[in-house]
């Protein structure tokens, strides 16, 4: 305890650091001492110069700028997060007492009462200089070559990026909504062309199922060009496998046929007969393409 504590104090026998924390505890003393004898009604004694030259209310004496006092701070308010403190000084020349308080919106200090503040304040105005505080609107800017910048870089880009893009949008818009009647009856037109070619196939659908006998439910494929391309193309395969496998059959017929004539030439006329048939069969089976898919 009192190892990093301990130089030029002295420490009672029966001091104890658990129990009494610190020697102004132990005391029973504040560490700020006899200035703190009014900090339960929040007071502090504080040391306090005289910001500007007064007069005192009591004596009516003058008082300079500087002087030092024993003041009584308080905080008796805030001007938004900045407390406003309170100086409450007794006159060293009589008994009476003024204050004066901080002023943080005008950053100064006011006196409130007990005293007169002596206005001396340098007013450049009145000796022909410009006042410090101007409050001009129209100032120019502090670096008039960087505003200048600045408002060039503003003017090409309202130039190059913002106009081009409002042009457009304005553009789209009167497209979209100059003649809704012409954009109407258009649309209208179209539907009733499609509804037309729908109502057409539904009912070229129906003849078709009527004649075949086909569920009413069942979907028919669109008569498109790329069905109809695939179509062929399933149909054409077809009959080459077709046309391949009987050729097979002709050859073998044929040379069964060959070698049965070549063995008994004009000898057995039924072989001969046949032999004709199945040539004749085949030829009748040679397929040809149906109209709508010519
Ligand atoms: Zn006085």
């Amino acid at each position: 305890m009192q190892g990093k504590s301990g130089f030029n104090k002295y420490y009672p026998p029966d001091y104890d650091g658990e129990k009494h924390k610190s020697l102004n505890a132990y005391r029973g003393k504040h560490a700020l001492g006899d200035r703190a004898r009014k900090l339960d009604k929040g007071i502090l004694i504080t040391r306090f110069e005289l910001p500007f030259n007064i007069w005192c209310g009591t004596c009516n004496n003058h008082i300079g700028m500087g002087v030092r006092y024993n003041a009584e701070k308080k905080k008796i308010g805030a001007y938004y997060s900045t407390p406003i403190y309170s100086f409450r000084c007794k006159c060293h020349l009589c008994d009476g007492w003024f204050e004066i308080q901080t002023d943080p919106k005008n950053t100064r200090y006011v006196v409130v009462s007990g005293a007169r503040q002596k206005d001396e304040e340098w007013d450049p105005e009145e000796n022909g200089g410009f006042a410090i505080h101007d409050p001009d609107a129209n100032a120019g800017p502090a670096d008039p070559l960087a505003a200048l910048e600045k408002s060039t870089t503003a003017q090409n880009y309202v130039n190059k990026v913002q106009i081009p893009r409002l042009e457009s949008l304005q553009e789209v818009s009167e497209r979209c909504n100059s003649d809704p009647y012409a954009l109407s009856s258009l649309l209208r037109k179209r539907f009733r062309a499609e509804k037309k070619i729908d109502t057409a196939k539904r009912a070229a659908d129906d003849q078709l199922k009527g004649r075949y006998g086909l569920p009413e439910t069942l979907q028919l494929a669109a008569e498109d060009d790329e069905f109809m391309s695939a179509a062929r193309e399933q149909w054409e395969r077809g009959r080459r496998e077709h046309e391949a496998q009987t050729s097979i059959r002709k050859a073998r017929l044929q040379s069964c046929a060959i070698s049965s004539t070549s063995s008994s030439r004009g000898r057995d006329p039924l072989a001969s007969l046949k032999a004709r048939l199945l040539s004749n069969t085949h030829q009748s089976r040679t397929l040809k393409p149906p109209d709508g898919l010519r």
